[in-house]
């Protein structure tokens, strides 16, 4: 086992550091602070700026402009825009990665070239939309319905909280074309294009952070779609969200893992130059033993990061654990860091000048996002039980 980065990974690193410090993190207090309709357009602005160094290229293929690099590579360059903005990171990874992932997995050659080279350059958004407002963790009880009629597929249902909605181009949209049959067999993904009619959006949600990624509902009325809008195949769509959240769950992990990342750089810079009796606050022990702890906490979630990603990376058969080893561990630890950081820098880090305080409402998604962490032990502890018990 060697845990060094090859190469190419140090440049990935090194690259995507210069660039988001220089042009995304000073845009991410601009963009929390930002009202809707400033957010859309700064969001996508993001997402071309991203696009422009091969960001939503890295995990798709070369044939639509990807660079198809493996997935510890992503998760490099991952926590790198996650430290400089965690929702551009949101929205990229929803667009190239939630949207874009499945397609490129199930998708035909006629859907793979109508949408991925647009998301790859950033000039199209995708966006994923199977939680409902009744539906989230048990996402196998979703309502929305997908009924044949002639050579037409009639959509209806509610989705929510979905990332992009407001600025997507097209969503893949999970419903049931056959109850009866349950989630295994009767769930259909569509893609859904922006304009189709009877398809809307709804207002924006006002939310605790990620404020600068936009969220919504997106709303099915009768909403008409031809057979091409079929994802793969009929009834594999509930097989195809859970493949997709695997890596999604990689990513909640990755942009949990920058958010920390940010708030050791800031508390241990401030910790330095703040003074308290005297001397610098990082020469009290307990601020000093904070720093030592994030560092702690964030170097373990990087390391069951890359190893969950190298495991997807390799087929191993124990990757989807290992992912959601990854996010729970990751997204608890980045609650507790970025408390920590706003801990150290006192009363400033209660004000929205300085970042930590945007830093700390980011973090809590991380638990609840793509399989809240409950859901996540719920797997984790099934896995066990059924490989160990008696
Ligand atoms: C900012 C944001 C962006 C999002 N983006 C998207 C997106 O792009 N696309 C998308 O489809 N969804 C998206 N989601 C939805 C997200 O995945 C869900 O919110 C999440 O899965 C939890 O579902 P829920 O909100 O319905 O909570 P619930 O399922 O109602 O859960 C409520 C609480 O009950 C607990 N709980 C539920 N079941 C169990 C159980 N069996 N055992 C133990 N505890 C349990 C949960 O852990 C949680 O603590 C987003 C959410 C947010 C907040």
């Amino acid at each position: 086992m060697n845990y060094d980065l090859t190469p190419e990974q140090l440049s990935i690193k090194e690259n995507f550091s210069k660039f988001c410090t220089k042009e995304i993190e000073p845009r991410a207090h601009i963009l929390d602070e930002a009202d809707h309709e400033e957010v859309k357009k700064l969001i996508k602005e993001n997402i071309k700026l991203m696009a422009s160094i091969g960001y939503l290229g890295m995990g798709h293929d070369e044939a639509y402009g990807g660079t198809n690099l493996d997935l510890i590579s992503q998760a490099i360059a991952g926590e790198e825009v996650a430290a400089a903005c965690a929702s551009t990171f949101l929205s990229c990874g929803s667009s190239s990665g939630l949207f874009g992932v499945p397609v490129k997995l199930f998708g035909t050659d006629a859907q793979k070239k109508k949408y991925l080279p647009g998301i790859i350059k950033g000039e199209i958004i995708g966006c994923f939309g199977l939680t409902e407002p009744g539906a989230g963790s048990d996402a196998a009880s979703i309502k929305t319905t997908a009924v044949k009629q002639g050579d037409k597929w009639i959509l209806n249902g509610t989705k929510t909280f979905i990332t992009n909605a407001t600025i997507a181009d097209v969503a893949l949209i999970f419903a049931y074309n056959d109850k009866a049959k349950g989630p295994g067999s009767g769930v259909t993904c569509f893609l859904v294009d922006k304009g189709t009619k009877g398809f809307s959006v709804g207002k924006p949600f006002d939310k605790m952070g990620f404020r600068g990624s936009p969220t919504a509902e997106l709303i099915l009325e009768d909403c008409e779609v031809s057979e091409d809008a079929i994802l793969g195949k009929v009834g594999h769509g509930f097989i195809q969200a859970m493949q997709t959240l695997e890596y999604g769950r990689i990513g909640m992990a990755t942009v949990s893992l920058g958010i920390a990342a940010k708030c050791l750089q800031h508390a241990n810079k401030y910790s330095k130059e703040r003074t308290a009796f005297g001397k610098p606050i990082n020469r009290f022990q307990e601020v000093s033993f904070k720093l030592a702890d994030m560092m702690i906490l964030s170097d373990v979630s990087r390391l069951l990061i890359y190893q969950a990603a190298w495991a997807k990376q390799t087929n191993n058969p124990e990757s989807a654990i290992m992912a959601s080893v990854a996010k729970v561990w990751a997204s608890e630890a980045a609650t507790q860091i970025s408390s920590m950081a706003v801990q150290v820098f006192g009363g400033y880090g209660y004000i929205k000048e300085f970042p930590v305080e945007r830093l700390y409402r980011d973090a809590k998604l991380g638990e609840i996002g793509e399989g809240t962490s409950e859901i996540q032990r719920v797997m984790i502890a099934k896995d066990l039980i059924r490989k160990y018990a008696a």
